[in-house]
């Protein structure tokens, strides 16, 4: 068995070490040990497979911490600094929190009690989707409607109207 550091650095910056193991004969694995991401491959690779699958590796541990579920208090904290940033802090919600059963809608606002419901497929989608979503409900704090105030200020969030195409190309692909 080998073991060589790479100069790759994985999603946590960590040291991407690559275990070259005589035993394997085709499979290869992604670990984290002792704070380095462990590629194990088989000796028999060349150069050039080895880095293809290290490379394919990486990208899929991005890929899946990418896509991490946040918690409610990390929606919340999400929540609070687009409102800082986006809605003068006028519109503080009490909790945000995920929905299996939301499957027509991306979002719901209750404004009576402050709370925000949101579509768990989201959790697939951009971060700058989710924040489109997310400021879209908490502006309904602010105003109940869809009334040209409510619009004005959602387009305060650069990425609106790009948003909105994507959830509008994601709705059209799903009720194909
Ligand atoms: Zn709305």
């Amino acid at each position: 068995m080998s073991r060589r550091e790479t100069d790759l650095r994985g999603p946590r910056d960590e040291t991407v070490v690559v275990v070259r193991s005589a035993r394997r004969k085709r499979t290869v694995s992604i670990t984290r040990r002792n704070g380095q991401l462990e590629v194990s491959i088989p000796a028999s690779f060349t150069r050039g497979q080895e880095k293809q699958w290290v490379e394919k590796m990486l990208a899929r541990v991005k890929a899946k911490e990418e896509r991490r579920k946040l918690g409610d208090e990390e929606l919340l904290a999400r929540a609070r600094h687009l409102v800082d940033t986006y809605l003068d802090s006028r519109a503080y919600p009490v909790s945000v929190t995920w929905s299996q059963r939301q499957h027509t809608t991306w979002g719901t606002c209750t404004p009576s009690d402050a709370t925000i419901r949101l579509a768990s497929v989201l959790q697939t989608m951009p971060d700058w989707v989710l924040d489109y979503v997310l400021v879209h409900e908490l502006t309904h704090l602010l105003h109940p409607d869809h009334s040209e105030e409510f619009w004005a200020l959602v387009a305060r969030y650069p990425r609106s109207e790009r948003a909105r195409g994507y959830l509008d190309g994601y709705a059209a692909a799903r009720d194909r």
